[in-house]
């Protein structure tokens, strides 16, 4: 039996009926149709504020989400840390806010998740997404080479200061901090302001972390040409590796105003260049990885690459990442291994968490393989118990 395939570690934390839910659950977002279809109602009865927060409560956002506050979540974080070695990163998934009260309350959040993690062996890293400190049509103009109004430039020193408070902050409490990557149009920005902040953070270790999504055909040279300055100047890099959760939204966009789209050609391709990305990064020093992955060959990939190198499984330069409510038999069988593991635990108020919910109903409805991956493993795991 290959490592992943055992369910009983997989699910250890899951009771009967908990199981039976997740089973349900998987077999319903598995329909395309079902998915268009419960989105748009579910978007209409929000805004009409029908009350059917109870109903997504009980079904989508209780398996990915931890709950509604970071306390809400702790019960589970510590389950999951006690009993299967599997740790968590908490991520306030309030998305799509574009006000400067709102931005200010993400970034409260935070520095209070920054203060969990300094005080918790559960929980090794914090988390952000740019969008979430700033306007996207900020980060978009910079992003494509336009000039900001006087205005506009306020808001951004504001987004820069946002950055630079999570990031010291990080630093002093020595918490590594995860840097989300979003849509292709704005990233630039981001990544830029990341990297001033790993050369200013990450001079002995790496403590910011930026996202690489490689579904991006361009993101191998851009490692490269990193790498290279990261040399010249100094520092260590930290880079969260993903495929990527925009792809449609991308290809959509490239179509529909001409220009290449910035997305593989095809899942191969993509495949392809993330497991160089993971290759290049074990095989050069100064780099600490945090693959943020549901693939298992990805996954097998770098634990092959740690033995090569003669990277110790607990080596702190090393994570496997996945989120909570998927791919728990990947999580839960490197832990037991004494790989190091976390789970993205997002949580925030039912409502303003639904796009980050429908990304992963969407998710788990186009790739086909990893549903009916996880339907399976349900199965299996329900006749061993003879459900
Ligand atoms: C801990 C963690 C953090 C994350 N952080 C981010 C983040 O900051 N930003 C972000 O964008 N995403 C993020 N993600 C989401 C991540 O991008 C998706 O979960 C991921 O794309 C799913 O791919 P996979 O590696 O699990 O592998 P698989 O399930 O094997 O691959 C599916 C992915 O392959 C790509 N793909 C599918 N079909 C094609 C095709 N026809 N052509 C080209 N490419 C294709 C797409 O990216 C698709 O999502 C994160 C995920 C995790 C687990």
């Amino acid at each position: 039996m290959k490592l992943f395939d055992n369910t009983e570690t997989a699910f250890k934390l899951k009771s009967d009926s908990e199981l039976e839910r997740a089973y349900f659950l998987f077999k319903m977002i598995q329909s395309q149709p079902m998915v268009r279809i419960g989105t748009a109602v579910t978007n209409f009865a929000l805004k009409a504020h029908l009350p059917v927060e109870g109903l997504i409560r009980a079904t989508v956002f209780d398996h990915f989400c931890g709950g509604v506050t970071e306390d809400d979540c702790l019960p589970n974080i510590e389950k999951m840390y006690e009993i299967g070695n599997v740790h968590s990163i908490l991520d306030y998934s309030v998305e799509g806010k574009e006000d400067e009260a709102q931005f200010d309350d993400a970034l409260r959040m935070t520095l209070k998740t920054i203060d969990f993690a300094a005080e918790k062996k559960a929980i090794p890293f914090a988390v952000f997404k740019p969008t979430g400190f700033g306007r996207f049509a900020i980060y978009q103009k910079i992003t494509e080479g336009e000039d900001l109004t006087a205005n506009e430039k306020v808001e951004w020193e504001k987004i820069v200061e946002r950055f630079h408070k999570v990031c010291r902050a990080a630093a002093e409490k020595n918490v590594p901090l995860l840097v989300d990557a979003e849509e292709s149009w704005m990233q630039d920005a981001a990544d830029d302001l990341v990297e001033e902040l790993m050369e200013t953070y990450n001079k002995e270790k790496a403590i910011i972390f930026n996202t690489l999504q490689m579904y991006r055909h361009d993101r191998m040279d851009y490692l490269r040409g990193l790498h290279q300055r990261a040399h010249q100047k100094g520092f260590h890099i930290g880079m969260k590796v993903v495929r990527g959760a925009y792809m449609e939204k991308e290809r959509a966009r490239a179509e529909e105003k001409g220009y290449e789209s910035p997305i593989c050609a095809n899942k191969k391709a993509t495949d392809d260049n993330y497991n160089e990305a993971i290759t290049y990064m074990m095989e050069h020093k100064n780099m600490a990885i945090f693959a943020g992955t549901h693939n298992e060959d990805s996954s097998y990939l770098l634990m092959d690459l740690a033995e090569k190198h003669n990277i110790e499984a607990n080596d702190r330069r090393m994570w496997f990442g996945q989120l909570y409510g998927m791919s728990d038999h990947i999580s839960f069988n490197l832990a037991k291994e004494g790989y190091n593991v976390a789970k993205y635990v997002p949580f925030g108020p039912v409502r303003d968490v639904m796009p980050y919910l429908i990304r992963r109903a969407e998710e788990n409805t186009s790739v086909a393989g990893q549903t009916s991956r996880e339907l399976n493993l349900l199965k299996v795991e329900k006749a061993r118990r003879k459900l």
